[in-house]
This record gives structure tokens, C-alpha cells and sequence, in this order.
């Protein structure tokens, strides 16, 4: 993971707490990602969506609603693919349109920038004009398709300073939000975003 320089902490943030960051890929979805956001309201609880430009222009009023709840937008590529299997141009390509389309939704641009399956290079890192960010939780939602194992995944593995991997494109990760919130904020962890995270994280 490519990590930002920290020589002072992060405005708002209490360095006496614990705290995750929730990330949610694939998106926008015109279904899951409304769920993701009214669940996310009930806690209070900021996270950062990686979006692919090929559905920001389908759903841009989903995206400027990500933003405007608070939340991190980030760029997860147009289309989805292997990066370091594409020439150079073909990935600046890939960040260039998801980031002209999410500049025509939201009025501003991505702050972090996630390859998609975690796959990258230290080239392509540097080619990126953005913090990459990875994750620490994979909770395999994509995969279980399964509301009660979502939760189990985050129980099982969590970490102070995680960043955790889910997809809200799919219903059973809405459906088991509320639990994994619940358990965080029952353990007392803060919800942050992953740039307001990246200083933290080993
Ligand atoms: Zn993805």
C-alpha cells in the first residue's frame, strides 16, 4: 500500500480511539448503495465507495449522494480489469474516464484510488496521481453472497486501523450491515474514511 507522509495527526480524528474504515467497491448500484447509505446514517458512520466510471455515468446522482452524506469517493477503474496486465496507456486510461465521470457527478474529483482485485505494481502506483489504498479485510461478500457470514468475517478478523473490503452491489452485503456496525461500534470503533485511515495503517 502506497502511504501518505504523517508528521501530524489527523485533524478530528482521537488517537485514544479505535478505528476502521469501511469501503464498498463496484458501485454505484441503484438499489444496494441507497441501503449502504441509510445504514451507514443510522450509525453515523463515514466510509469510502471505489467506483467504476462505467456506472458512475449510469448512476451519477447516486454518486453525488455518496458525497454529499459525507462519505470518500474513490476511483476503482472504468471496467474492472487486471492493471498490470495493460500498457501504460491503457491504465491511465482506465483512471482518466472514471475520473472524468466522476468529476461530471460529483462536481469534484476522487481523493484515493483502489486497482481492482488489489492487483498493482510499484510503476503503476507511482503512475497513479492518487494514495492507493488496498485493504486489510477481505470479507469475501462477493463470494458467500451471505449476510450472517459478512458479519462472522468481520468478527473473525478484525484489527485496530482496518480497512475492510466489501461490495455494494450486492443485497446480502446491505442486509448484513447492520450487524458488522453494530459489533464495531459496540467494540468502540470510529468509522473514518481510508484517506483519513492511510496514516494509521502499518
Ligand atoms: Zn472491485
Amino acid at each position: 500500500m502506497q502511504m501518505v507522509e504523517v508528521d501530524a495527526p489527523v485533524e478530528g480524528l482521537d488517537d485514544t480511539k479505535k478505528r476502521v474504515a469501511l469501503t464498498f467497491d463496484d458501485g454505484p448500484h441503484p438499489k444496494v448503495t441507497k441501503q449502504v447509505l441509510d445504514i451507514l446514517d443510522r450509525y453515523n458512520a463515514k466510509a469510502t465507495f471505489f467506483m467504476l466510471g462505467n456506472r458512475v455515468q449510469y448512476y451519477p446522482e447516486i454518486a453525488l449522494d455518496v458525497l454529499n452524506r459525507g462519505h470518500e469517493v474513490g476511483n476503482h477503474t472504468w471496467s474492472h480489469p487486471v492493471l498490470p496486465k495493460l500498457t501504460e496507456e491503457q491504465i491511465m486510461n482506465e483512471f482518466t474516464t472514471t475520473e472524468n465521470a466522476i468529476i461530471s457527478a460529483i462536481g469534484q474529483e476522487s481523493t484515493v484510488f483502489r486497482p481492482p482485485y488489489g492487483s498493482t505494481t510499484d510503476a503503476i502506483n507511482a503512475m497513479i496521481p492518487r494514495d492507493v489504498a488496498i485493504w486489510s479485510i477481505d470479507t469475501l461478500d462477493w463470494k458467500h453472497r451471505d449476510a450472517n457470514k459478512l458479519v462472522q468475517s468481520v468478527k473473525n478478523q478484525m484489527h485496530n486501523n482496518a480497512i475492510i473490503l466489501m461490495h455494494d452491489i450486492h443485497q446480502s452485503t446491505a442486509d448484513g450491515l447492520n450487524g458488522v456496525l453494530d459489533y464495531l461500534t459496540n467494540e468502540g470503533y470510529e468509522f473514518v474514511t481510508v484517506s483519513n485511515i492511510m496514516p494509521y495503517v502499518q
